[in-house]
C-alpha cells in the first residue's frame, strides 16, 4: 500500500492506528490496558524501542535493583499486588508480564521499534510517524490520530556520568548502574559507589554481600527513611481470606492516606520531620556514628524523593563494617582509586557512578507541527499531560512524591474520555491553548525548584515545557487532588481548542 500524505511524501506500507502508544514501560502497558478495556473499538499499537517490556525495570539490571515506593500504589489499580511492598526489578517485570498475559496485550506491542520522528499535519488530522527497527534496520511508517507518550523522562541508552579529573588514570572498571555489565566480578574487591540517591542505597547492601568493602562517596547527604518491608494490614486481611482485589484496594487506600499525611507534615513541620528521619537513622547505626555529617541533608525533607531503605539493609551493611560513607568532594581519580579534597584517598578496584539520569524530553523524537519544528521548552503544559499548540498528544509524567503509576491510571481514564468526546462532536484535532484570562499569567519552569529539585531535573529543566501559575497549567504533583479533579475535567473548557 502506498499513501500520499498532504506533505507530498510517498510512504510505502504505512500502517494506521487510531492511537499510537510510545513505550512499553509501566505507563505504556497501563495505557494499552486502558485502551483495550475503555476504548475496545479503537485500533492501537504500542511501539517500544527496547527488546522487551518494562522500561525502567528492563533497563536497570544492577545488583539489588528494586522499587523505592510500595507496589500497592506503584502497581496498577486494576491488578492486585500480592508481594511485599518494596519489590525487586524482577518481581515488577513478572507482575507486568502477568498484566500483559492476562489481558492479551502482547499482540498490541511491537518491540525493537524506536520512533524517530512525528509530524503532525492539520489537513490530514494525523500524525505521520517514522520508526526504526533495531532487529532489521528497516524504517517503518505509521499514521495515527493520537499519540500517547509513555516514553518516560530519561534516556534509556545511557546514564549521566559527570567528568572528573584523572578518570582516564583509574586502572579498574568505571560502571554506571544503568548499563551494568552482567559479567562484572566484584567479589572480594573494594568498590566505591559515587552518589547518594536511591540507586546508591540499593546497590550498597547488594554489593556488600560479596565485595571486600563498599564505600558510598557522596558530596552531600540524602534523606533515607527506613522500616520493615512488610504490610501487616495485607497479611491480616490475607489470613481472613479476603479477596486479593479487596486487599489491594484497602492497602492502597491506607498507603495513600498515610502518604498524604506524611507529606503534609513534611511540608508543615519540616524541622520536626527532619529530626524524626535522622533519629530513625541514628537508631540503626552504631553508637556515636556521625549521622549529622553523612545523613543530614542541607535541604528540607521532600525537596527530593525520600528514599526508603527496606529492613534497614544499607544501615546493617554499615554497622557490620562491610560498607562505609565518605562525605567529601572528588579532587581527582588516581590509578588506584579516588583522592578526595580533604586529602583522604579511597582505594578502589571498581568504581560505580550512581550519578543519575540524562533527562530527555519526548524520547528524543523529532517533532514537527504543520511543517514547523516543535520545541517542547517553548510550550506551556496543560496539567502536566498536554501542551499548548501540540495537537492530539498526551504525555504520562507521573508523580515525584507518590507512585508514578497513580497518574498513569488517571490519564488512562482521561484519554478514552477525550477521544469519545471528540468523536461525539466530530472533532479531529484538540490542542490546549491559553485562554484570554490566562494572558497575564506568570510562567515558570516545569517544576518549581523551591518545591522539588533533584539533580537530573536541575540539569534538564531548560528542555522541559513551562508551567503557569494556575492549576490547569501546571503539573501539581498532587495525586490526592488530581484523583478527584481529573474525572471532572470539563472537555468543553476553552483551554481545549478543537477543530
Ligand atoms: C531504579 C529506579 C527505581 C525507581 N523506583 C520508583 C518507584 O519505586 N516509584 C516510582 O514512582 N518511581 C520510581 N522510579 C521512576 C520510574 O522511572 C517511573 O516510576 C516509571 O517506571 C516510569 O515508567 P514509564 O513507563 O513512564 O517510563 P520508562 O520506564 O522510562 O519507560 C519508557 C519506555 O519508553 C521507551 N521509549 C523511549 N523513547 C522511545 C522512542 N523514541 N521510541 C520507542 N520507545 C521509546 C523506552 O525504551 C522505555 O522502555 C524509579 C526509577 C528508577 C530508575
Amino acid at each position: 500500500m502506498n499513501d500520499a500524505a498532504s506533505d507530498g511524501i510517498e510512504r510505502a506500507s504505512t500502517q494506521h492506528f487510531e492511537v499510537l502508544v510510545v513505550g512499553a514501560g509501566i505507563s505504556g502497558v497501563g495505557s494499552a490496558y486502558h485502551l483495550k478495556t475503555q476504548a475496545p473499538d479503537r485500533s492501537f499499537k504500542v511501539l517500544e524501542a527496547q527488546d522487551s517490556f518494562g522500561g525502567t525495570w528492563w533497563t536497570h539490571k544492577y545488583p539489588g535493583v528494586r522499587s523505592d515506593s510500595d507496589l500497592h500504589t506503584f502497581g496498577y489499580r486494576f491488578k492486585p499486588w500480592r508481594g511485599v511492598p518494596i519489590a525487586t526489578g524482577e518481581e515488577i517485570l513478572a507482575y507486568m508480564a502477568e498484566v500483559i498475559e492476562e489481558n492479551d496485550l502482547g499482540r498490541y506491542i511491537q518491540y525493537s521499534t524506536k520512533i524517530l520522528n512525528a509530524r503532525w499535519s492539520s489537513p490530514d488530522g494525523l500524525w505521520f510517524v517514522d520508526a526504526e527497527r533495531s532487529d532489521t534496520g528497516q524504517i517503518e511508517h505509521y499514521t495515527t490520530r493520537f499519540l500517547w507518550m509513555c516514553q518516560g523522562y530519561y534516556r534509556h541508552s545511557k546514564g549521566y556520568t559527570p567528568t572528573w579529573p584523572g578518570m582516564e588514570r583509574f586502572k579498574g572498571p568505571i560502571l554506571h548502574p544503568q548499563t551494568w555489565p552482567q559479567d562484572v566480578d566484584y567479589a572480594g574487591k573494594r568498590v566505591v559507589v559515587i552518589g547518594s540517591g536511591a540507586t546508591a542505597a540499593t546497590l550498597i547492601p547488594a554489593l556488600a554481600t560479596e565485595a571486600a568493602h563498599v564505600t558510598m562517596l557522596q558530596r552531600t547527604p540524602t534523606y533515607f527513611s527506613t522500616g520493615r518491608n512488610k504490610s501487616d494490614l495485607a497479611e491480616s486481611l490475607r489470613e481472613l481470606e479476603i479477596d486479593e482485589s479487596w486487599i489491594h484496594e484497602i492497602v492502597r487506600r491506607r498507603t495513600l492516606r498515610d502518604g498524604a499525611a506524611y507529606i503534609r507534615r513534611a511540608l508543615d513541620e519540616p524541622e520536626l520531620v527532619r529530626e524524626e528521619i535522622l533519629d530513625a537513622v541514628r537508631s540503626q547505626l552504631p553508637e556515636g556514628y556521625d549521622v549529622e555529617k553523612h545523613f543530614a541533608p542541607s535541604y528540607l525533607p521532600w525537596r527530593q524523593r525520600v528514599a526508603f531503605i527496606p529492613n534497614g539493609d544499607m544501615f546493617k551493611a554499615i554497622s557490620a563494617g562491610k560498607a562505609s560513607v565518605a562525605t567529601d568532594e572528588i579532587a581527582t581519580f588516581t590509578e588506584t582509586g579516588i583522592e578526595l579534597k580533604s586529602g583522604e584517598h579511597l582505594d578502589a578496584d571498581v568504581i560505580v557512578t550512581a550519578t543519575g539520569f540524562d533527562l530527555n524530553v519526548m524520547g528524543d523524537i523529532e517533532f514537527v507541527v504543520d511543517n514547523e519544528p516543535l520545541d517542547f521548552s517553548e510550550v506551556v503544559t496543560y496539567r502536566g499531560m498536554m501542551f499548548t499548540g501540540v495537537p492530539n498528544l498526551v504525555w504520562v509524567f507521573g508523580y515525584f512524591r507518590a507512585s508514578w503509576t497513580l497518574r498513569a491510571d488517571l490519564i488512562g481514564d482521561f484519554v478514552p474520555r477525550l477521544l469519545d468526546y471528540m468523536d461525539q462532536h466530530d472533532y479531529r484535532r484538540v490542542a490546549p491553548a491559553l485562554r484570554p484570562e490566562d494572558g497575564d499569567m506568570p510562567l515558570g519552569p516545569w517544576v518549581d525548584p523551591e518545591s522539588f529539585n533533584p539533580g537530573y531535573l536541575a540539569r534538564g529543566m531548560h528542555l522541559m515545557p513551562k508551567s503557569g501559575a494556575k492549576r490547569e497549567w501546571r503539573h501539581t504533583q498532587d495525586y490526592w487532588s488530581e484523583k478527584d479533579e481529573f474525572p471532572e475535567i470539563a472537555l468543553d473548557d476553552p483551554a481545549f481548542q478543537y477543530a
